[in-house]
């Protein structure tokens, strides 16, 4: 515990808790932006993960992208969530000594002139320049995207490469020597520590959360090679197409709510060749071929807070599709719960669910 943090916390006038020790379960991308976020402000942690569950951020694209829906409006607190973001994955490259953020343009041709027409229309938001410029002629990308109405250029967008960021974090926990590559089951012992569950889709099955209502999506994803054009932003309508260096691109992604598994289908590989073809002119090879599980629930809401009847026991899952922008803000903002009692947003707060654990409701 930092002095200059103590003497911060007692200016503050707020009691930091100054003894536990918080066992976090999962070291994907939520465990492990929480147990860092925890570290940083003096907190003394453990991670336990280990490699025999697949993790759903290893597969991920690791897009973020403040606009959606067919007329691009603002996601859901975009103008916390996204500047949060910037700042939190630009600092973390420092500490943990990787290249892995990747600010990017997302280029949305429109799909139709009814789409293009909407555009032109008074009925776009006056803010919505802050996240979007339009253009409305076909020249952009005449030569690789099939497109003829021209489209909107996201800001605030691009992807992270989650990949290289969790080994990195890999590396920066075991240095600390705070790592224990283990799986957590029943056995072990809940003591007077504080353990957070980060578990992903696993925590479906964790005999103290399994009453939150999980609404897991399978995703797949191709890496494609795509010969020698000059494409300078990410490309999405229907499929996104995410630059990646070289002639090298990530082609995705399906959704579906069968065969909830981390295997990659033959199907799945058809619709994303069959997006991409509606979406590109030039051809293309696979590379690979991968699939997950996101960890998504039924109002899309995180789930985020302590246990109804334990409070030592906590979760941090059900980031859905948006792990990679929703992460580092409610991270910060379970930490400020935990550590300065904090409030936490109430649309992710699970105790929007303490009906369904005494068995109140039906979802
Ligand atoms: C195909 C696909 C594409 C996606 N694309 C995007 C995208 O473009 N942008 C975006 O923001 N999100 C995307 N996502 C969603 C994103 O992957 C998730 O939001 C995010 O990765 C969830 O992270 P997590 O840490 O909760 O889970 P995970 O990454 O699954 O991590 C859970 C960890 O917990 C460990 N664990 C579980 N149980 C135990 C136990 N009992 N003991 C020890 N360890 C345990 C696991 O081994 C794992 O390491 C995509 C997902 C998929 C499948």
């Amino acid at each position: 515990m930092g002095f200059l943090y103590l003497i911060q916390s007692l200016m503050n006038d707020v009691q930091p808790n100054l003894s536990p020790k918080y066992t976090i379960i999962g070291q994907g991308l939520a465990g492990s932006i929480l147990a860092y976020l925890l570290l940083q402000e003096g907190q003394e942690v453990q991670i336990i993960d280990t490699l025999e569950f697949p993790s759903s951020s290893k597969v991920a694209a690791g897009l973020y992208n403040p606009l959606t829906g067919r007329k691009l409006i603002k996601t859901w607190l975009a103008d916390k969530i996204f500047p949060f973001l910037e700042d939190f994955y630009q600092q973390l490259e420092k500490e943990v000594k990787a290249k892995f953020f990747h600010p990017q343009a997302i280029y949305r041709p429109f799909i139709n002139e009814d789409s293009q027409k909407y555009f032109k229309s008074d009925h776009v938001p006056d803010d919505f320049s802050d996240f979007g410029t339009l253009t409305f002629d076909n020249t952009k990308y005449q030569n690789i995207i099939n497109s003829q109405f021209g489209g909107v250029t996201t800001k605030h967008s691009g992807w992270v490469d989650l990949k290289v960021m969790l080994s990195a974090f890999r590396t920066y926990f075991s240095e600390k020597g705070i790592l224990r590559e283990e799986k957590f089951t029943s056995k072990n012992e809940i003591t007077n520590q504080i353990f957070i569950f980060c578990e992903g889709i696993e925590g479906r099955n964790n005999p103290h959360f399994n009453y939150l209502p999980f609404n897991p999506v399978k995703g797949e994803v191709l890496d494609i090679e795509i010969d020698n054009i000059d494409l300078q932003e990410i490309v999405n309508q229907g499929a996104f197409v995410i630059p990646l260096g070289e002639n090298n691109y990530r082609l995705g992604a399906t959704y579906s709510w069968h065969e909830l598994d981390f295997t990659p289908t033959e199907q799945g590989k058809n619709d994303l060749i069959e997006k991409y073809q509606k979406l590109m002119k030039p051809s293309m090879r696979i590379l690979s071929h991968n699939a997950g599980v996101r960890p998504a629930t039924k109002d899309r809401r995180p789930f985020i807070g302590m246990h109804p009847d334990d409070k030592n026991i906590g979760i941090f899952n059900g980031l859905g599709s948006k792990g990679v922008s929703l992460a580092p803000y409610f991270a910060k903002q379970f930490v400020d719960f935990l550590v300065y009692q904090k409030e936490l947003h109430p649309e992710v707060n699970i105790n929007r669910f303490a009906s369904l654990y005494l068995g109140v409701d039906k979802v």
